[in-house]
């Protein structure tokens, strides 16, 4: 798996790898060369503060270092990228169960980031690692969500508990599932949600209705942000509302494969707190991955 975040990711992100190990290889660094690697580092879209700072780490270092070989610039800057991805931060799952009940996963985002395809993705994980997984459709609000998770669960071998009703009411469908797959002595239930930012107040008691009630029979072990990485300061922008709503517990950062703006990790990561600890690197079932500084700063670097 990791080998394979390498290859998607070196299309699109080791533009911007490339692009800085060029710059701090020039003979001469001046001033020019510094700007640039910022607007690299801003184009990527690690964040103003966190460009300046390692912009002045890298200056610095530079600076001592004097004479500078290939190798040296190489892993210098690997060092100061895996620093700032934060090799650190826990990024384990929590899916085990606990106290004779499943483990609950909570996956919220806004409709289109790649909510339901996630909950596909990450059941085959699970169920690879030999674990019992039910699906909650609590994403009543789309029509066909509830069928596009039915039948992933159908493609991994997994049930999923859905209403039949348009419309109705989230959290009685996360209820649902969470007694199923306490009855069913399942070790992971995963409910997808709906996500409608333009009412704030509504996403607000709809998410926290869901949550208070599945909390009614068991603990919410995870709850996983999607974020679409295309889109840059918007999707930083929905992981703002949805921290203000619900305890974010860790970061799924999907379409990965489709940008080089990698540095969006960087950016999220120190807004909220918060790990990454997936990404999704393509639309099929196996395009998930376990997400890890160091094999994420190769990857960039490649
Ligand atoms: P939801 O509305 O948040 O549940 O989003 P969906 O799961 O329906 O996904 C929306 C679209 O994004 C679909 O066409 C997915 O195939 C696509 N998608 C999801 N994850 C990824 C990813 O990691 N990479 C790419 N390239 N496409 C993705």
């Amino acid at each position: 798996r990791l080998i394979r975040l390498r290859e998607r990711l070196a299309k699109s992100n080791s533009i911007f790898g490339k692009g800085l190990l060029a710059l701090l290889s020039s003979d001469r660094i001046d001033e020019g060369v510094w700007e640039e690697v910022e607007e690299t580092l801003l184009l990527a879209d690690i964040g103003t503060d966190a460009s300046m700072d390692l912009v002045d780490t890298l200056r610095e270092r530079v600076r001592v270092m004097g004479t500078r070989s290939p190798e040296h610039v190489r892993a210098m800057l690997r060092e100061e990228l895996v620093n700032l991805v934060d090799p650190t931060m826990d990024r384990t799952l929590n899916v085990a169960r606990t106290d004779g009940k499943p483990a609950v996963v909570l996956v919220v985002g806004v409709n289109g980031v790649g909510k339901t395809t996630t909950v596909g993705k990450l059941a085959r994980v699970l169920v690879a690692e030999d674990k019992d997984v039910l699906l909650g459709a609590a994403d009543t609000f789309r029509a066909a969500a509830a069928q596009q998770l039915a039948t992933w669960g159908a493609r991994v071998g997994v049930p999923t508990v859905k209403s039949d009703v348009d419309g109705a009411d989230p959290a009685s469908v996360a209820f649902e599932a969470v007694k199923s797959g306490i009855e069913q002595e399942v070790d992971v239930v995963m409910v997808d949600t709906a996500g409608r930012l333009q009412n704030k107040v509504g996403l607000m008691d709809e998410l926290g209705k869901v949550k208070r009630v599945i909390e009614k029979q068991a603990d919410v072990d995870e709850v996983l942000l999607v974020l679409d990485a295309t889109t840059g300061q918007n999707g930083l922008a929905q992981a703002k509302v949805f921290a203000e709503v619900v305890d974010i517990t860790g970061i799924v950062l999907t379409k990965l494969d489709g940008t080089a703006k990698g540095g969006i990790v960087v950016a999220i990561q120190k807004q909220l707190g918060v790990p990454v600890k997936l990404v999704g690197l393509g639309e099929g079932p196996d395009d998930l991955a376990p997400f890890d500084a160091e094999s994420f700063v190769d990857a960039i670097l490649a």
